[in-house]
């Protein structure tokens, strides 16, 4: 594993699924136990998320966007044919790129960089610890343009029978709700995406109640077993080359994934890939108490942000 902040404990890392990664320890403060349960409950309409658009692009050669689709995620409805086969909604050649377990400084600003040099656009799923440690970086993802979705709170297995039903639906609703934070109060998408792809059924049927879409996926570029960035290309192309269309599962968190991006993106051009990008009809509606108790318990920055004129007069001289 690669060692980023000096500092590293092995989350939920599964060899048995794909998609295994990691979340890492904080670069400061410690990561707090999930918050008491709070029933799911109407919360307040979300700020409606206007969403901002992508630059308009300088670049005649780059990859694009072939089209937007928007999803209802009423019930839930899982994409992604590794474990999801009803709906089928890419044609052929089209692609939809997805990057997991940021935002991570160097990798994910990398990752941008790329995708806007390619005028194209991707769904994040972000660990919540991740983007509590760097809400500036998500908050860079959210103002190109790209669609931000959440991958648990600490990137814990859900299969994992140590985990109580009330600590596994913990750590969907604060992930979900440190997205939000980080954001600056604006909901994400409710696009969601198991640890490791591993699903279980109770909490697949839970987000169907919270009206939450799963996305597995369709090609795996195993980019965090990748040594280097050619082996992540040649996955990557060689799956999608076999089968024609998909969603394309990698890691923003990952370096080598950053370095592959530019010619991996450059490949699926001269291939004749389109890019979807995928659109949220309405953010997710998170619940009140989780927003609260990750304040409380993660002790985030309140500092207040006022001139120093504003706070400090000289009375007397
Ligand atoms: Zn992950």
């Amino acid at each position: 594993m690669r060692i980023a902040a000096g500092l590293i404990v092995a989350g939920a890392v599964s060899l048995l699924a794909s998609g295994a990664a990691w979340s890492q320890t904080p670069p400061a403060k410690g990561a707090a136990s999930p918050p008491a349960a709070a029933a799911p409950q109407a919360a307040p309409a979300p700020k409606a998320a206007a969403a901002p658009t992508r630059p308009a692009c300088t670049n005649p050669n780059a990859l694009g966007v072939g089209r937007t689709v928007e999803i209802d995620t009423t019930g839930g409805p899982g994409f992604g044919f590794e474990h999801f086969k009803d709906l089928d909604f890419l044609r052929d050649k089209e692609v939809v790129l997805t990057f997991d377990d940021g935002p991570w400084p160097v990798n994910t600003p990398s990752v941008l960089k790329t995708l806007a040099e390619e005028c194209t656009t991707g769904i994040f799923f972000p660990i919540g610890k991740h983007a509590t440690y760097y809400p500036e970086i998500l908050k860079q993802v959210y103002a190109a343009g790209h669609a931000i979705g959440s991958h648990t709170w600490s990137h814990a297995a859900l299969v994992n029978k140590k985990l109580t039903e009330q600590q596994r639906k913990d750590e969907i609703e604060k992930g979900f709700s440190a997205v939000k934070w980080a954001l600056g109060g604006t909901s994400p998408a409710p696009f969601f995406r198991f640890p490791a792809l591993q699903h279980p059924p109770e909490i697949v049927t839970y987000l169907g109640t919270r009206n939450i879409a799963i996305f597995s996926c369709d090609l795996d570029s195993f980019d965090f077993k990748a040594s280097k960035a050619q082996t992540i290309i040649d996955n990557v192309m060689r799956k999608v080359e076999k089968m024609g269309k998909g969603i394309i599962l990698m890691h923003d968190f990952q370096k080598h994934t950053a370095e592959a991006l530019p010619e991996l993106l450059k490949k699926l051009k001269a291939g004749g890939y389109k890019v979807v990008a995928m659109r949220a009809k309405t953010p997710v509606q998170t619940i009140p108490q989780y927003d609260e108790d990750l304040l409380k318990e993660a002790k985030l920055p309140t500092v207040s942000s006022r001139p120093v004129s504003s706070v400090v007069q000289t009375i007397s001289e």
